[in-house]
């Protein structure tokens, strides 16, 4: 069998497609939604128009055998700006969460509700975290009781940080069902556009990713009809029967994370690219001492080092993303290790640009203390950065470590 790591003619064109569209839509939009904190969108409309928004794009690149076309499209989009990246593939949380538990007639419900369209684009939310229950996810408290005589969920709790709570069109809501069984007893809704009793008083104001919305979301006695549970509640009441025999069902969830980790580990790669190649193009044109700074070899070097990390974690997310995709087990926690890599890369190399650039790296003339401020969420969300060392400790070790 024949082994390349070289990209196919295919994965060249995806790439250079969407490096267009972030050089010539996102780039020039950046600064501006980042000040204006607000969704760009006349940006994602033309995301739409161009055929980038949208659940036929996300299903061409699901579909690549080899894994790398999602990481490939997130790393250029990101490489254009992390907020407006954020902006347009947050809806994607929401819509993989629809694909993962949904049947396939709720796919073809919700999933279009998700997108909108190019004249009318929408945004979509995934509302698992909670104030008490972050990187403690057993600890959610939202709860969800169904109401036999109406056939219809019963939401009541309290999300946080949900990218485009409030201002989705679809919002997918992580519940308990069943307080005994921990985070196995949880289920994921579709509450549909418009639902009585979801409300969203205020956004975030945040360090970075200013273009994309986050916001807390309160569900109050908001109910849902039988069809929104998502997967139905024969699969349901099936797998709740399971867990309560003791069978073991945790692995599918770890996986379901171990997988989308390399495409955000992609993202942090983008931004942390987009630096690099801002403080080497800085490094050939400033001069000190009569010379351009680069010729410094404290320079050259941090410039050596940000080029060699930033590869070597793209390196991780690709090898994490084909694994995924071709389905080879997850033995050492690749998909966490990717992502707690690249997270790291891009928090340390975008600091390094702004040491690059002097002065000007700290002013908001150059474009490298946003990427900075954009980079930092990858130590953060989607499972911190010790989030990811435990799960990692514990693949290695073999041992349940706290
Ligand atoms: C911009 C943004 C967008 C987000 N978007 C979404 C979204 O769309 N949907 C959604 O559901 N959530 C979203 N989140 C939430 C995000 O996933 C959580 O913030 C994250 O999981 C961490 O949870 P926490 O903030 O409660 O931190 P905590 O869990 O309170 O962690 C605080 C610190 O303690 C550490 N820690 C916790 N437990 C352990 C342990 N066992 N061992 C060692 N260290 C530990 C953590 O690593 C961290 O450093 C978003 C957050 C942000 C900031």
């Amino acid at each position: 069998m024949s082994f390349s790591l070289e990209l196919t003619e295919e994965h060249r064109e995806l790439r250079d497609w969407l490096h267009g569209f972030a050089e010539r839509e996102i780039r020039p939009a950046a600064a501006e939604w980042d000040e204006r904190e607000e969704t760009p969108w006349p940006v994602i409309s033309e995301a739409a128009k161009v055929g980038l928004y949208g659940f036929e794009t996300l299903a061409t690149f699901w579909a690549d055998e080899t894994g790398l076309s999602l990481p490939i499209a997130n790393e250029e989009l990101f490489w254009g700006d992390g907020g407006i990246g954020m902006a347009i593939f947050g809806t994607t949380l929401a819509v993989a969460g629809i694909f993962s538990a949904g049947t396939p007639d709720q796919l073809a419900e919700w999933v279009p509700q998700c997108y909108g369209d190019a004249d009318d684009p929408r945004v979509a939310a995934f509302c698992s975290s909670e104030p008490d229950a972050g990187s403690d996810v057993a600890a959610m408290r939202t709860r969800a009781v169904y109401d036999e005589a109406t056939d219809e969920w019963v939401l009541n709790g309290h999300k946080a940080w949900a990218t485009n709570g409030g201002i989705a069109n679809v919002h997918v809501v992580q519940a308990v069902v069943d307080p005994e069984l921990g985070s196995r007893g949880q289920a994921a809704f579709v509450v549909p556009p418009g639902t009585p009793g979801l409300s969203s008083p205020s956004k975030i104001r945040k360090h970075g990713l200013r273009a994309s919305h986050t916001a807390d979301v309160f569900l109050d006695d908001v109910r849902v009809p039988g069809r929104c549970l998502l997967g139905g509640k024969e699969k349901l009441d099936e797998r709740l029967a399971r867990a309560r025999e003791g069978g073991k069902s945790s692995s599918q969830a770890m996986r379901t994370f171990e997988l989308s980790r390399p495409t955000v580990g992609a993202q942090a790669i983008g931004i942390a690219r987009a630096a690099y190649e801002q403080a080497l193009e800085y490094a050939g044109q400033r001069e000190t001492f009569g010379r351009p700074i680069v010729d410094n070899q404290g320079i050259a070097f941090t410039l050596a080092d940000m080029r060699t990390e930033i590869d070597a974690a793209r390196l991780l997310v690709w090898r994490a993303a084909w694994m995924g995709r071709n389905e080879v087990p997850f033995t050492s926690g690749e998909g966490s290790m990717s992502k707690l890599k690249a997270g790291r890369v891009a928090t340390w190399a975008t600091e390094r640009a702004i040491q690059v650039l002097g002065g000007s790296g700290y002013t908001r003339e150059y474009p490298v203390e946003r990427m900075h401020r954009d980079a930092k969420i990858y130590d953060i969300f989607e499972g911190t950065e010790q989030i990811q060392q435990l799960v990692v400790a514990r693949a290695i070790s073999g041992r349940h470590i706290p």
